[in-house]
């Protein structure tokens, strides 16, 4: 299957880099991941102004303009013959000399490659999915989408091994986000976000869930989430790219509400199915 690699289209087993790539050595740089339902990118606007923003966050020169950026997606999905595509976006800082501050002089990596997208299935959005809990270990600048994911990394692992879709993490006694996924509360019949800061990164979901909630008539309430309201929730939502919107049945054993996907749920999921991008005609 073809990538992008630094200027050229070449098969995903001829794309190599240097060793010295400061993504390789230090974790040094960002990425972006980007839904694409009937050939559209969804939300692409919105995709690519946070790519832009990881790249400012951490002083990474942008080496495109958002027309030529969309211009190499189009390249990268146009060789692959999914209608449905996840593509993954990453910029290094590049190859350098190791030393851990900025180089002189260095040319960022741009990489992009894409997969067929496959959402969760119909069985799994009627069951809901069990959740694990643990600490947030990762650093404080969750809200920049850097490539450096080993909390996250770590935090995945461990839902995986105990049979878990995601694992939803708590700072201090407060809900922060899953391993790669915003993560949601119902409780009074409202749906609650923690706030979008250091702690979290803004998921493009969050926002078109907050555009979602206004439309349908869902009071949204932002605020830090104590651990106790989480574990008394009628209802958990997870949401990421991949996974769309998903009911958490259970975390860490114990079934949330009814233990079956609920009102809110059903709402906010036929109101995303709506906002997808359609065939075009
Ligand atoms: N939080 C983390 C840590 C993530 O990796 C992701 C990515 O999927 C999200 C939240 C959700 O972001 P988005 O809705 O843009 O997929």
């Amino acid at each position: 299957s073809l990538v992008y690699l630094n200027g050229q289209l070449t098969p995903l087993s001829d794309a190599k880099i240097s060793v010295l790539d400061r993504g390789f050595i230090f974790g040094d740089g960002v990425y972006e991941v980007i839904p694409m339902y009937h050939r559209q990118l969804f939300r692409a606007d919105q995709h690519f102004a946070r790519l832009f923003r990881s790249m400012r966050a951490i002083s990474l020169l942008n080496p495109h303009a958002k027309e030529e950026w969309m211009e190499l997606v189009r390249n990268v999905t146009g060789a692959h013959a999914s209608d449905q595509q996840l593509v993954y976006i990453q910029v290094t800082r590049g190859v350098a000399k190791r030393g851990h501050a900025f180089p002189e002089a260095s040319y960022p990596t741009v990489f992009i490659m894409t997969n067929p997208l496959v959402t969760p299935s119909e069985d799994v959005r009627a069951q809901g999915v069990a959740c694990v809990s643990m600490e947030d270990s990762r650093w404080l600048h969750c809200d920049i989408k850097s490539i450096s994911l080993l909390g996250n990394v770590l935090a995945a692992q461990y839902a995986a091994e105990h049979d878990a879709v995601e694992t939803i993490q708590f700072r201090d006694g407060f809900l922060t986000e899953g391993a790669s996924s915003n993560v949601w509360v119902v409780r009074h019949g409202r749906l609650m976000a923690p706030p979008k800061d250091k702690h979290i990164l803004e998921g493009i979901r969050y926002g078109l869930i907050e555009e979602l909630c206004a439309a349908c008539g869902i009071m949204l309430e932002v605020r830090h989430i104590a651990r106790a309201e989480v574990f008394h929730a009628e209802e958990i939502l997870i949401t990421s790219a991949g996974k769309e919107i998903l009911p958490v049945a259970s975390i860490d054993g114990h079934p949330v509400g009814s233990g079956k996907p609920g009102p809110v749920f059903q709402r906010l999921y036929a109101a995303y199915q709506q906002a997808k991008p359609r065939p075009l005609t």
